[in-house]
């Protein structure tokens, strides 16, 4: 584990433990405030994001955007992470062993960073980091706790792409999440 933000993503950017860094152009460590109290954490980058370096820049994260402004939110008031930092070949779904390498990273930005807020985005964080057998469509907007820090799963905002009938539910979670943030944060003024 490293101490410090500046030490943590030298050695991310370095890193060479699983194939996604063979056909990368860039790791993709995360974008926003260090100290946020809100993290959101998607998949893996896709195309876009592996070209710029950068989380959510493509079609999907313009519309996270949206739905961050809608209750009051942008980049710079909360941190954007993914699951895996290297794209995955023809954005396919990363491999558990490729999530148990770079997991170690997710962590250590967790430990620095010290949010209060965990919002997984889409299924593949949610059944990582909320539970295995995580049923996203019923799930999703439902608080957990673990160790001081609350947690939920949304939909991916990719998914909303393809099923825009799904952003109403995706809409009331981002209310649940400005209710939470109301009630726990100190520094997230919305
Ligand atoms: N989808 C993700 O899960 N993460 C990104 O950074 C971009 C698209």
């Amino acid at each position: 584990m490293y101490d410090t933000w500046e030490e943590l993503e030298t050695a991310c950017r370095d890193c060479r433990e699983c194939a996604l860094c063979e056909t990368r152009n860039n790791v993709v460590f995360g974008v926003g405030r260090r100290d946020a109290e809100v993290l959101f954490i998607g998949e893996g980058p896709g195309e876009q994001e592996d070209l710029k370096g950068e989380p959510f820049v493509g079609r999907a994260g313009q519309l996270l955007d949206k739905m961050l402004l809608a209750v009051g939110l942008d980049r710079s008031m909360i941190y954007i992470a993914n699951m895996v930092k290297c794209r995955p070949p023809k954005n396919r779904d990363p491999l558990p062993e490729e999530q148990d390498k770079c997991i170690i990273w997710l962590r250590n930005q967790v430990k620095i960073m010290k949010p209060k807020i965990i919002v997984c985005l889409g299924r593949i964080s949610g059944m990582r980091l909320i539970k295995p057998d995580l049923r996203i469509t019923k799930e999703h907007g439902q608080w957990v706790e673990r160790g001081g820090i609350y947690m939920m799963a949304t939909l991916h905002p990719a998914a909303l792409l393809r099923n825009p009938n799904q952003k109403p539910d995706a809409f009331q979670d981002f209310i649940l999440l400005r209710e939470k943030i109301r009630e726990v944060c100190k520094n997230t003024n919305i």
